[in-house]
């Protein structure tokens, strides 16, 4: 133990150049961090008495000083189509959640991430906006989601291939922590993914898009767009009256450029609300020509939200209207509906119980 209230030298979800400049700063030489982290991410060691590589003075320092800190799993529910949710316990006692959503045809085996408890942009149809926000997560946080439900993909005999953040709250108003997080995914030393595995969601910040192109990680993009005018756009996700959709637009062609992939347009579909033909027609007018894809989400239903699932032949109408007219179109059926771990339905009943 350190004395009395120091503070912990954290190793879980620092990213390898921070990590190293921390060691340099106590002393010791910066590429211990890699050797660090390669017990931690590939050997899943967490006992420094073991750490072979490692000088005996810096295993005794770190026994004493150093803590690799995980989330407890509160509760892990399976959902007949095969995505699991996991309920974690932070520190503090506050809760949040990840989903691990397995596709066996496309072999990917993609974990659904949280970046803050709670969110504070209260789009009107979201589960996790409706709580409203709590607090930002820390880097450590956030690679410990990933860390534990690893795990679980490694029980099952698989491999982790896809990261999004599509859990609860807005990465882009974490972006410090995100962009370490995402540091240690993509290093050799940490999980070893490609940029391009891991996917940003946003409800549509601007300057925070700005920022990550101003970084050394090229997560691919995610824009949740959910209608095709200003008017409709603020009604649902108020973020809109102070970025409409113009400053969102703008930045797509850069932001392509800059992860070498199309931009995803989020697009949930409401029933009655933004799903008719017409809605599809101002879609097409406001991206046609843009290197981006839409990506079709029917609504998950929340308990006390008013909204309802548009019914299956709307959005194929919907989807089909999209195709005629050369943009991209996909529909994600989200998994784990029977569980509440879809996007957007995270949050629910544990979040802000108490500590
Ligand atoms: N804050 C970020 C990421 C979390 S929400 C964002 O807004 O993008 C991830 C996605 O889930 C968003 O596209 C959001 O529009 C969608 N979503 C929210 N609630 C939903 C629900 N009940 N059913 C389906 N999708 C939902
Ligand atoms: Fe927050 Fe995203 Fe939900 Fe909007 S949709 S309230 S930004 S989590």
């Amino acid at each position: 133990m350190g004395a009395q209230g120091e503070k912990k030298f954290e190793l879980m979800g620092i990213p390898p150049e921070k990590l190293g400049r921390q060691f340099e700063q106590i002393g010791e030489r910066k590429f211990r961090a890699k050797q660090l982290m390669k017990w931690i991410y590939a050997h899943g060691n967490f006992d420094f008495s073991t750490m072979t590589d490692i000088p005996v003075s810096l295993r005794q320092y770190l026994a004493e000083n150093a803590s690799i800190t995980l989330p407890e799993i509160a509760e892990v529910a399976g959902s007949s189509d095969g995505s699991t949710k996991f309920l974690f316990r932070l520190q503090d006692g506050a809760y949040v959640e990840s989903v691990y959503i397995p596709d066996k045809e496309r072999g990917r085996h993609t974990v659904c991430l949280s970046s803050q408890v709670g969110c504070k942009f209260g789009c009107i149809f979201c589960a996790t906006g409706k709580l409203g926000f709590r607090r930002n997560l820390t880097s450590t946080e956030i690679v410990g989601q990933l860390y534990l439900v690893r795990e679980h993909i490694r029980v099952g005999g698989n491999d982790l291939t896809n990261v999004v953040f599509m859990g609860m709250g807005e990465p882009l108003d974490n972006l410090d922590a995100v962009l370490d997080a995402i540091r240690v995914m993509v290093a050799d030393v940490g999980f070893g993914l490609g940029h391009r595995k891991i996917l940003i969601s946003t409800v549509g910040i601007p300057e925070g898009i700005r920022k990550i192109m101003q970084t050394d990680v090229r997560p691919k993009l995610a824009i949740s767009l959910n209608a095709p005018d200003d008017e409709l756009r603020s009604k649902l996700m108020p973020i809109n009256k102070k970025y409409p959709i113009r400053t969102l637009i703008e930045l797509v062609p850069e932001y392509a450029k800059y992860s070498r992939r199309w931009v995803t347009f989020e697009y949930v579909l409401f029933g009655g609300v933004n799903d008719s033909l017409e809605h599809a027609h101002k879609l097409v007018q406001l991206i046609a020509g843009l290197p981006a894809k839409v990506n079709l989400i029917p609504y998950n239903e929340v308990e006390g939200i008013e909204f309802r699932r548009p019914d299956d032949r709307d959005v194929l109408r919907f989807q089909s209207y999209l195709l005629a007219n050369s943009i991209v179109a996909t529909i994600r059926y989200s998994k784990g509906r029977d569980i509440h771990g879809a996007c957007g339905q995270l949050a629910g009943r544990f979040v802000l119980k108490e500590k």
